[in-house]
């Protein structure tokens, strides 16, 4: 079982800032399982131990929900040996909660990562049942057009024979492959095979180039959420995943 500083906890649960649990715990105000704590790092194991302020019980949460803007060049593992994964990109408050992205997103791919500690939520939302749309911004090398659009609406086959569930292309920008120019287009799909979205441009003779991912189900990347920073759902974007 994982443990966290006594302070840690307290400045998680909203018991202010670790120089204020400080002086909390040496008015002793805090006590852990029973005994009035001595030492505002003492290790704390949230699933064993009774901490309490004042009398009351502090309720440690038990699920945290975050939303990441994942970088290029971090892999959608918890763990890794050559590369540094999105847990990596994450302040030290989250490091003992053992959340895990829901869902991949290739390395090279930027966009929204969600990461919970919440199972049943996680797979809920991966379930290939549930048909949770996801909404990806791509620039590809070609010139994509209405024949695609048919194309992708239809179905293609990839690389290994999977014929692909049906998927909304929005061309944003048609590119000349004659000038360089990239094609820039919205692709909604319904489903997560590995490499999706490139491969299907691949079937349609296409390459991707830059790949980021806007949405999954209701949940829209933050504009203001600046690449390779998390932040924690709102109450209102938790409750769309519900
Ligand atoms: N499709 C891809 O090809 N890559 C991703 O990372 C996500 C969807």
């Amino acid at each position: 079982k994982s443990s966290i500083r006594l302070d840690k906890l307290l400045a998680h649960t909203g018991f202010g800032t670790r120089s204020q649990i400080k002086l909390l715990v040496k008015a002793g105000s805090v006590t852990v399982n029973g005994k009035t704590a001595k030492d505002s790092g003492q290790q704390i194991v949230p699933e064993r131990d009774n901490v309490q302020v004042d009398g009351e019980t502090v309720r440690y949460r038990e699920f945290v929900y975050l939303m990441l803007h994942k970088p290029p060049g971090v892999v959608s593992a918890t763990e890794d040996n050559r590369d540094r994964t999105v847990l990596d990109l994450l302040d030290e408050e989250y490091a003992h909660l053992e959340l895990f992205p829901v869902g991949r997103l290739d390395k090279d791919t930027e966009g929204l990562l969600l990461l919970t500690n919440d199972g049943k939520l996680s797979h809920n939302l991966l379930s290939p049942r549930k048909h949770v749309p996801k909404t990806y911004y791509a620039d590809v090398e070609g010139a994509v057009d209405e024949s695609d659009i048919e194309a992708f609406a239809q179905g293609v086959t990839l690389d290994d024979g999977y014929v692909t569930m049906p998927a909304e292309l929005r061309i944003l920008h048609r590119g000349d492959p004659a000038a360089g120019d990239l094609s820039r287009i919205e692709l909604t799909i319904r489903e997560g095979k590995f490499h999706q979205v490139k491969r299907m441009f691949q079937a349609v003779g296409k390459r991707v180039v830059y790949l980021k991912r806007l949405s999954m189900g209701p949940l829209k990347l933050d504009p203001q959420l600046p690449l390779g920073e998390a932040r924690e759902l709102t109450e209102e974007e938790l409750e769309g995943l519900r």
